[in-house]
């Protein structure tokens, strides 16, 4: 007799196989090389995190593998201004604040238990198929160089 077993959650082998991928190395390097720096890089940069260990990949394969694990929603592009796409592996409802002081992004999350709905007055009647959310400022990093380079002027 089998026991019910709990579903899992969707692994990244199960997810990619089921939009009809196949599990490939260099996709699997790529995501990765996402997971483990969630600095939301862009092409060119997860290229070279990618290619330090796996020389042979080329950039073409990166751009290909970003657009597979993209489709099959793995990974969320973002786009911000016209600078090339940035890369963000965290599916969690979030907002993303780009600093203006060094280009950087960051993720910021809805408060626990809200929903965007409880933000966001939403006409009745309208169909929402994608939201970006983004803010601009200064990162707590460039924040914070910010507000001593500003005291040391007072004096
Ligand atoms: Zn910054
Ligand atoms: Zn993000």
């Amino acid at each position: 007799m089998s026991t019910a077993k709990k579903p899992e959650p969707k692994s990244y082998d199960e997810t990619i196989s089921e939009k009809g991928f196949r599990f490939t190395e260099q996709r699997r390097a790529v995501y990765d090389a996402l997971m483990g720096k969630r600095d939301h890089p862009t092409a060119v940069e997860v290229f070279m995190r990618v290619k330090s260990r796996m020389p042979s990949i080329s950039l073409a394969t990166v751009y290909n593998c970003l657009e597979t694990l993209t489709d099959c929603g793995l990974v969320k592009a973002v786009n911000h201004d016209r600078e090339p796409s940035r890369y963000c592996p965290n599916l969690a409802d979030h907002a993303h604040l780009f600093c203006e002081g060094c280009n950087g992004v960051v993720d910021v999350p809805l408060r626990s238990r809200r929903r965007l709905e409880d933000v966001w007055e939403v006409p009745e009647a309208v169909v929402i198929s994608h939201h970006e959310v983004s803010f601009r400022g200064l990162c707590q990093k460039c924040a914070a160089n910010e507000k001593k380079s500003s005291n040391k002027e007072k004096k």
